[in-house]
């Protein structure tokens, strides 16, 4: 692969270090471009530059992008729940930040986008394997704002000649293999690492949210993604570029579990048998999530490398357990 010089937005964050780990690895330069609201400059690698500022600061940003090839633009609000009842935060930051980030490319001149985006694009659909044909029909604001989005980004290729992909993330978990870096959420809200965080005895309990859903055992089905192969389908999206492949790429192992079978799987990693309280569902959560990553198969050459659900907690386990707190900073 050509040697790139990539703007990461959100470099400090819980997948977009991981990549930029990983683009270093690769031995591409990065400029990470975060504005710490929930990032944290220690997952930031030093070989990295790093600018500190909000991606609708457009002259900032503008001089950020000198002299590079690609952003990959991870920066988001992204809990689901707070989408439904704070909504304008994520129309501020997922959609607005992208028109301002797309405006600073196209004035700079860089023409190569992987947009991190998701399967909430979908909302509930209609199949059990989800295509990237099906319908997109988001049932929280979280997924209309990345559709939206998409859809602009879609349009600045149609009409300033952007190449741009977007990678619709199924639910990403894990930490780096081995488990050195991993998710630090000032704000926890998602399965595993409630999970952990119950195994580790810093949550009384884990509470499972809704067991009527029309699922095997009543509780959601999810497709979890180890985070170390969402940041290889970064790198595999642009070297796609210099064969002419863009577009939009389904993220996922094409396997489901449940949140039940979560728990169990954490109970079974960490040792530890965790109290679980069952309450009302979650407003905004679709009931079943599992994705056909043939496409990404086909066209990017990616596959994941860490299928299995033990080794996706055994590696956020492997950073709760030795990192306690997390990064260890505010910031
Ligand atoms: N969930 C749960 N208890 C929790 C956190 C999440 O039952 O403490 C459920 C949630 O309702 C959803 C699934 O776990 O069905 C995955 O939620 P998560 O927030 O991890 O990811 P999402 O699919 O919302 O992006």
């Amino acid at each position: 692969m050509t040697r790139s010089r990539v703007l990461v937005t959100g470099g400090a964050g819980y997948i977009g270090s991981e990549t930029v780990r990983l683009l270093l690895e690769e031995g591409h330069e990065v400029v990470v471009f975060d504005d710490l609201s929930t990032g944290h400059r220690k997952a930031v690698p030093e070989a990295a530059s790093f600018i500190r500022g909000r991606i609708s600061d457009t002259p900032l940003m503008i001089e950020a992008l000198a002299g590079v090839d690609a952003v990959f633009h991870f920066a988001a609000n992204i809990e689901v729940a707070e989408s439904v009842t704070d909504p304008k935060p994520f129309w501020w930051n997922n959609f607005v930040g992208t028109l301002t980030l797309l405006d600073a490319m196209v004035k700079a001149e860089v023409f190569q986008l992987v947009f991190s985006s998701t399967a909430a694009v979908y909302g509930n659909p209609p199949s059990d394997l989800v295509t990237e044909k099906m319908p997109l029909q988001p049932v929280n604001p979280y997924g209309e704002s990345k559709l939206s989005a998409e859809t602009l980004i879609a349009d600045y290729c149609t009409a300033y000649g952007l190449c741009a992909t977007s990678l619709r993330y199924f639910n990403a978990a894990g930490a780096a293999v081995g488990g050195k870096h991993g998710a630090d959420h000032a704000h926890k809200t998602h399965l595993v690492t409630l999970c952990l965080e119950a195994a580790a005895r810093r949550l009384p309990c884990l509470t499972i949210f809704g067991t009527d859903y029309p699922t095997p055992d009543g509780t959601c089905v999810r497709d979890y993604i180890h985070v170390a192969d969402l940041a290889r389908a970064h790198l595999a999206a642009l070297s796609a570029f210099e064969r002419g492949v863009q577009g939009s790429f389904n993220l996922g192992n094409g396997k489901g579990h449940s949140v039940r079978e979560v728990v169990e799987c954490v109970q079974k990693v960490t040792g530890v048998d965790f109290p679980v309280k069952e309450v009302a569902r979650r407003p905004g959560d679709p009931a079943y999530l599992v994705a056909s990553s043939g496409k990404a198969l086909d066209l990017l050459g990616w596959k994941p490398c860490f299928p299995s659900l033990e080794q996706i907690v055994h590696d956020a386990w492997e950073w709760v357990r030795t990192h306690p707190k997390g990064y260890g900073s505010d910031i």
